[in-house]
Parts: C-alpha cells; sequence; structure tokens
C-alpha cells in the first residue's frame, strides 16, 4: 500500500505554528513510508476563506519546503461530487430525508439542556414517510447512524478510542439549500484523494467517529487516524497571541531559517532520544506517529529564540 497524507487547512488566516507542524508530520510520514503528502485547502466557508489566506498558507509552505505532491485541491471545486455522494446513500436508504423545523429543533436542543446532555438529533424522520412531509419546507439529508454498538478507532497517537454509537446523532450531509456539510467533504475528499493517513490536531477526534461511520456507510476503507496533540504555551494555556506570534511569516519576517522553524516544530510533540538538532534526512528516517506524544506540547517563544 502506497501510503498518501494530507495536510487540510481551512483558509481563515495566516499559516498558523500549528498548522505549520500538522503539515511537517504528513510531510515527513509521507517521506519516510516513500509516500505522497497532498495538500487540500478546505474554502467551503465561502464567508470566512479569503484569496488572502489562501496565499498566506501556500507563501508559509513554501517557504517551510512543505508543498505538496501534485496539484492543490480546492473543495469548494467538489462540492457537486459531495453532493452526489449524499443522493447515493439516500437512493440506497443509508440516509434519509429530515424535514424538521427550526421549532423542533429548538425543543430538542431545549430538552438535551434540561436533561444536561449534548443536543442529538431524535430520529423523527427516520423512519417518517416522506409523503407525510409538511409543505414548503426544504429537507436536510441525514445519514442513519448505527444506534447500538460502539465505533472504536484505532488511533496511531491516541491508541483505541471508542464511543457508544448512542450518542452519534443522524449527522447532517447535505443542508436544506443542497450544500454539502463539512463532515460529509471531508471524507468524500479524502477517499477520492485516496488518502491512507489522517494526521491532523486532536481537536478533530471527536469527528473522526462520525467519519469513520460516514466512510462505512459509502463502502470505503476508513483511514488511519493520528490526533497529534494541540499546542499550548509555556504555562500550559492554549497558545494565544500572548505567547509570542502565532503565524509562521512572522517568524520568517524575524530572519529565522526555515530549517530551524522545521527542527523546532518537529521536536513539539516528537522526539528522538536527546537530539536537539536533527537534520531533515535524519527526521525522514527516524520519524513515526506512536513516537508523538500523547499530552498537549508546549510552545516555548524563548527556546526557539536559542535556536
Ligand atoms: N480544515 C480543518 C482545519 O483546518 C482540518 C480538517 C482535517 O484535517 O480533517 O482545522
Amino acid at each position: 500500500m502506497t501510503v498518501v497524507t494530507r495536510f487540510a487547512p481551512s483558509p481563515t488566516g495566516f499559516l498558523h505554528i500549528g498548522g505549520a507542524r500538522t503539515a511537517l508530520f504528513n510531510w515527513l510520514y509521507a517521506r519516510h513510508h516513500g509516500g505522497k503528502y497532498l495538500l487540500r485547502i478546505e474554502d467551503t466557508d465561502r464567508a470566512r476563506s479569503t484569496q488572502d489566506a489562501i496565499e498566506a498558507i501556500l507563501d508559509g509552505l513554501n517557504w517551510l519546503g512543505l508543498m505538496p505532491d501534485g496539484d492543490v485541491v480546492f473543495q469548494s471545486k467538489n462540492a457537486d461530487r459531495h453532493a452526489a455522494v449524499a443522493k447515493e446513500l439516500l437512493a440506497e436508504g443509508k440516509a434519509y430525508l429530515c424535514y424538521c423545523s427550526q421549532e423542533e429543533l429548538a425543543a430538542m436542543r431545549e430538552k438535551a439542556k434540561a436533561e444536561g446532555r449534548p443536543m442529538r438529533y431524535d430520529g423523527t424522520w427516520r423512519d417518517r414517510d416522506p409523503s407525510e412531509a409538511p409543505a414548503g419546507v426544504d429537507p436536510v439529508v441525514r445519514l442513519k447512524m448505527p444506534q447500538t454498538g460502539e465505533t472504536t478507532i484505532a488511533d496511531e497517537v491516541q491508541g483505541d478510542v471508542t464511543i457508544g454509537n448512542a450518542q452519534l446523532d443522524d449527522m447532517i450531509l447535505l443542508r436544506s439549500d443542497g450544500t454539502p456539510t463539512y463532515m460529509l467533504s471531508v471524507v468524500v475528499d479524502d477517499h477520492d484523494m485516496g488518502v491512507t493517513h489522517v494526521i491532523r490536531g486532536d481537536d478533530h477526534l471527536t469527528n473522526a467517529f462520525r467519519q469513520y461511520q460516514l466512510f462505512v456507510a459509502c463502502g470505503w476503507d476508513v483511514p488511519t487516524f493520528a490526533h497529534i496533540p494541540l499546542i499550548h504555551g509555556p504555562d500550559g494555556a492554549k497558545l494565544s497571541k500572548r505567547h509570542g506570534a502565532l503565524g509562521v511569516d512572522a517568524y520568517r519576517d524575524m530572519g529565522y531559517l526555515p530549517e530551524a522553524i522545521n527542527n523546532y516544530l518537529l521536536r513539539l510533540g516528537w522526539a528522538h532520544g536527546d537530539e536537539e538538532i536533527i537534520s531533515q534526512d535524519q527526521a525522514v528516517e527516524w520519524f513515526d506517529l506512536p513516537a508523538v506524544g500523547k499530552s498537549a506540547a508546549r510552545f516555548d517563544f524563548a527556546k526557539l529564540e536559542n535556536l
């Protein structure tokens, strides 16, 4: 099997230090296994995606030497394909049309709040006959999630992570205006791009269970997941501006060499013995996922300055 990884940033700002590390790990994993590393710009949120951000991400990756093997994929261009997959699932009875009104959904939300649990769609339209559909309501398409049993992700960094399927509600695949949701787009694109390993921040771990079930419903191989702990500041708090600049471009403008930044990012959460400086060839030779730490790496601006 040829390993295929991808970096999939949403173009809403500069290339973040955390994003650059995700790109680096994907690049290294692909190089280590003689595979391919791809780039997908997740620009489906038209309101938040900007051309400036796309350019900043490409510039940053280019500077770090982390440009993809192959053309850049723009997710928004695949919207028709995403919708077609949802319609196939509908035709196969693996998805259904849901005509719930905003009021009905609000009532479900209230009930969940009163019971102190997260909102879950209650499956009202799962078994209802579409002939009962109210007039003038555009339906959403929902996936029929398994209602019993468990979903286990054998994560390369986190180990086995399990959720009870009762917690996975029937997620929306197509909105009432026919546009695909993020969940659907990611799964279809990962399949179509032949991605074998999804290496990304652990803020996406909870999405992985739903994505897993969508891969299964489509009859596709589920990629291997590896969720890397997010980067924190030296004080252990979530990385924010007060810890130093968060954009890779700022470090370029300060005169750092890309090799120094890559070396620093590599060692944020991954180590090879006591080695402080690791050449690119050594990194490619040594990089693996199980050695990535499970707890949040700490970004220390002072250490970077000593490089
Ligand atoms: N676009 C997502 C982000 O920037 C990443 C999605 C993924 O890697 O699956 O956080």
